[in-house]
């Protein structure tokens, strides 16, 4: 589908403040257009989301992402400078009831510095410190209308922004879906084709250490597990910035389990994953005491397969981006943000 370049004081408005929305939303910015973001969350961020409590931040999204590409490579040298990442993990391990072994796939990763939000944080302040820039956060879009002047976007409050030349979707599929039906059989087609997993992530804080495993580097920062329940388990304390935290774990479930207790309570989903924990150390061991734990649902934590877009658009002043439309990655969403900021723009990608 051809594309007319967005011209300088065109206006974009982006639904969805992750990782995607903020890279298409920056590209747009620096051009010169118009942008304003909206996301139904507190704050943006979207799946890169840390949670704060008391005593421990924990990370319930990615817990961190590699790179393969040079333009990605570019922009985490830059935060790597500014230090809202850093790298992280350098001790891993696989892990099940039959024992650890220490896990190196010489990959080379990163993670927020010092919560993995940290980075969509900076992504929103530098966006926001532009005069052409807005984000509104706690803005739910439920439907779009489409009139002479442009594009217009309904809150759930029943509020109307607009009107925009261009509306960029970067919610997850199911949600998109939402909100184009009415108005792109192309695009909507293409958010009810690409398959969601879902995937439980509890949370643990303990008023001490885990008990040590003969064999195994005390400081151990995350294990990736053969348990029909846990998948991962990530030590927040061992993460850039958080050395003062206590025992602060988060508890990846498997894809396939989560789906099977999707609609459990997340207090059970939690003293399940706990029990699992428990069965990676030796049957003598002792869990220390617990502060507090918990789970969060992701309904749509990740696409169930690869898919050869970046993006998607039509010629109607609709686009779709987020890793949902690629391999769903970090990366993989940055660049679907960054490539359609270009393409909207005319630029070559
Ligand atoms: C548990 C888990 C573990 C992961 N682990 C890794 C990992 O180790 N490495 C890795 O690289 N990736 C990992 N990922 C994937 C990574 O987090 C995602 O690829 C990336 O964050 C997706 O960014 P996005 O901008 O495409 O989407 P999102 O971050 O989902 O952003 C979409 C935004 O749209 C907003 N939104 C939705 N509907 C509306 C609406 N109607 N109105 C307004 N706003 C709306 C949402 O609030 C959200 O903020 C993991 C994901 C999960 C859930």
């Amino acid at each position: 589908m051809a594309i007319l370049p967005l011209s300088a004081h065109q206006s974009v408005a982006i639904i969805g403040a992750g990782i995607a929305g903020l890279a298409c939303g920056q590209v747009l910015a620096n051009s010169g257009a118009s942008v304003t973001l909206f996301d139904k969350a507190r704050g943006p961020g979207g799946r890169l989301s840390s949670k704060r409590r008391p005593s421990a931040t924990l990370d319930l999204g990615a817990q961190a992402f590699s790179v393969h590409n040079a333009d990605f490579q570019r922009a985490v040298d830059t935060w790597l400078s500014i230090g809202c990442i850093a790298s992280w993990p350098t001790a891993t391990y696989q892990a099940s009831p039959n024992g650890w072994q220490a896990h190196n796939d010489g990959q080379k990763r990163y993670t927020g510095a010092p919560r993995m939000s940290a980075l969509t944080r900076h992504l929103a302040d530098s966006l926001t410190a532009l005069p052409q820039a807005a984000l509104h956060t706690g803005t739910s879009i439920t439907s779009l209308k489409r009139t002479q002047k442009g594009w217009l976007l309904v809150t759930a409050g029943g509020i109307t922004h607009g009107p925009y030349d261009q509306v960029v979707v970067s919610a997850p599929p199911p949600q998109a879906h939402a909100l184009l039906a009415a108005w792109d059989d192309d695009l909507a087609t293409a958010c009810q084709t690409r398959k969601q997993r879902a995937c439980w992530a509890g949370w643990a804080i303990f008023d001490g250490p885990l008990p040590a495993i003969p064999g195994v580097d005390p400081d151990w920062q995350m294990a990736r597990v053969a348990h029909p329940t846990l998948h991962i388990v990530s030590r927040n304390q061992t993460k850039p910035g958080r050395a003062a935290q206590p025992e602060s774990l988060s508890l990846l479930a498997q894809l396939d389990w989560s789906e099977a207790h999707l609609e459990q309570p997340a207090s059970e989903v939690a003293r399940q994953l706990l029990a699992a924990l428990k069965s990676l150390f030796p049957v003598s061991a002792t869990l220390p005491d617990l502060i507090e734990t918990g789970a969060h649902r992701w309904r749509y934590a990740q696409p169930a397969a690869a898919c050869e877009h970046t993006y998607l658009y039509s010629g109607n002043g609709l686009a779709l981006c987020g890793d949902n439309f690629c391999d769903g990655r970090v990366e993989d969403a940055w660049l679907s943000g960054h490539r359609l900021g270009k393409a909207l723009i005319g630029r070559s990608v």
